[in-house]
């Protein structure tokens, strides 16, 4: 991995420009209405560059533009093994342009450019390279009929795939999507989040340069209820991958019923629950890890470690350990590399999570943080929260605050832990923290969530899918099985004589 420490991101940073036209059919174009709207730097405050606002006529271009290329087969009929060129040379592209992709992503929503650069820009080359190298090497079936029947049961491209994604892992969410559905043949159509579009666009760019033809991925900047609420509602969209909040994810099965019935892919909210046993031999590496899981991303990751349960007789223990790991990560300049937590995406964020600290301070006890802060006298920052003795009814322990907020809960007994762990309308992830592997086993098993992560936090890799249960939504990136939600089951009958003469 590359050394970051000691880069000087701020004059890499002054020297960078952004794409800011919608991205339609191979081309950088206006909004048909002309109408822009700002992209901001939460760390500063700062307009980054005012981007095309996407509205139902882009969406119906882009649709148009799609559809056209799916038919057209330059993409959708290609090779497997020649589509896996042009998205191995993507990744490619991905990685010589490393860091511009990072700086993307932290001057557009705040994370520390450090993580973007070693974590989400090389996240995005990696997945694109595995979606590449995967998809000439998955099979598909022959029906055990009779003889005389030969029944093939073939995977085949959907047609035009939408894809609405949220700011807080921009150039990742935007690469889950388009990765597997581009690979399986689709023609996309990219709504990135109004406060991140910045990386999309420049991934179109790079796609279009690898070799991926016009019209087959398309990314329009724009407001969820006008551009977003379009590709909802369009009636030539075969599937829309959503990834954002349940109220939103609610919105798309909407949309869907009330249009042509495409198919909703929705990965939604979490508020995953972290369980520490006291049998868990390596306490420091719990706190860590537990830190980790709530603090990385200033908690804007959707299976954030948000709900800590510790066994009694070491909470206090643990409880302290955290304060220590907390005060240690005090937001800074995301752009300075000795930064430990970046900026909130934006003032609206900023304020929702304050309100539910200031909310908190009466119903729980805090025991570090709680405060907004200023870097260089300006931005979004949250110092690193923790509330003790939070109670299971508590809007702390039960709604999704998205921002770096830790609750803690005390257990006496392994099945009330897990019950309180389970008493959630989410079911994203869980974390386990033990050395019995009997219970390990045990808990993970009755833990009604995606990923349970044993001895670590938020497991995740290209190989094991990724998504949830109850409302954090039934969609899964990631894995081979991501490419089921890009392709429908098509059988070809054939009959034939199955004696000569
Ligand atoms: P959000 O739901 O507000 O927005 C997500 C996307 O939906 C954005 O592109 C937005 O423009 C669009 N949108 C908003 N309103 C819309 C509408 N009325 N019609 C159509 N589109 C609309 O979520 P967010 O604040 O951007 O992201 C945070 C949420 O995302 C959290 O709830 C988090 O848990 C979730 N998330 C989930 C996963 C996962 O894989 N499960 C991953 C990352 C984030
Ligand atoms: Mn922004």
């Amino acid at each position: 991995m590359l050394d970051y420490s000691h880069k000087d991101w701020k004059s890499r940073a002054a020297g960078l420009s952004f794409r800011n036209q919608a991205f339609i059919d191979g081309n950088f174009v206006d909004a048909a209405s002309g109408k822009t709207f700002d992209s901001i730097n939460p760390a500063t405050g700062e307009v980054l560059a005012a981007v095309a606002e996407c509205d139902v006529e882009d969406v119906d271009r882009a649709v148009a533009a799609a559809r056209k290329a799916f038919e057209a087969g330059h993409w959708s009929r290609m090779g497997p093994s020649d589509r896996k060129e042009v998205l191995l040379k993507l990744a490619g592209l991905i990685r010589e342009n490393l860091e511009e992709m990072a700086l993307l992503d932290s001057l557009d929503m705040g994370k520390l450019v450090k993580d973007a650069a070693t974590i989400d820009a090389p996240g995005s080359a990696h997945f694109f390279q595995w979606y590449a190298e995967a998809i000439d090497k998955v099979y598909d079936e022959v029906a055990p009929t009779g003889p005389g029947d030969l029944a093939l049961v073939r995977r085949v491209p959907l047609g035009v795939v939408g894809a609405v994604t949220p700011w807080n892992f921009p150039l990742d969410m935007a690469t889950w999507k388009a990765a597997a559905a581009l690979a399986a043949g689709n023609s996309v159509v990219l709504k990135p989040a109004e406060q991140s579009p910045l990386s999309a666009l420049r991934l179109a760019e790079l796609a279009s340069e690898a070799g991926v033809p016009d019209g087959v991925f398309n990314v329009l900047p724009g407001f969820g209820e006008t551009a977003g609420k379009a590709l909802g509602l369009h009636m030539d969209v075969d599937c829309l991958a959503f990834t954002g909040s349940t109220a939103i994810g609610k919105m798309f099965m909407q949309y869907s019923g009330k249009s042509n019935m495409k198919q909703v892919w929705p990965e939604t909210g979490g508020k995953s629950p972290n369980l520490i046993f006291a049998d868990c031999e390596d306490l420091d590496a719990a706190a860590d890890m537990a830190a980790f899981g709530i603090f990385f991303n200033q908690g804007e990751v959707c299976s954030a470690n948000s709900r800590l349960y510790v066994e009694r007789s070491i909470k206090d223990a643990i409880v302290e350990k955290l304060i220590a790991r907390a005060e240690a990560t005090q937001p800074g300049d995301p752009l300075d590399p000795a930064s430990k937590m970046g900026a909130i995406v934006d003032e609206a964020q900023t304020q929702g999570i304050m309100q539910f600290v200031e909310e908190g301070i009466s119903s729980a006890n805090i025991v570090t943080g709680g405060k907004r802060v200023h870097v260089d006298g300006k931005g979004c920052f949250v110092q690193p929260t923790i509330f003790d003795d939070v109670t299971q009814d508590n809007p702390l322990a039960r709604d999704e605050i998205f921002g770096p907020v830790l609750s803690v809960i005390a257990f006496d007994h392994e099945d009330e832990a897990v019950a309180m762990a389970n008493d959630s309308i989410y079911g994203l992830a869980a974390s386990v923290w033990t050395d019995n592997l009997s219970r390990a086993c045990r808990v993970s098993e009755n833990l009604n969530v995606g990923t349970v992560s044993v001895n670590t936090v938020d497991a995740l890799s290209a190989q094991t899918p990724f998504g949830g249960m109850k409302q954090s939504g039934f969609g899964r990136d990631l894995s081979l099985h991501s490419l089921e939600k890009y392709t429908a089951l098509k059988t070809t009958w054939i009959k034939y004589k199955a004696q000569a003469g």
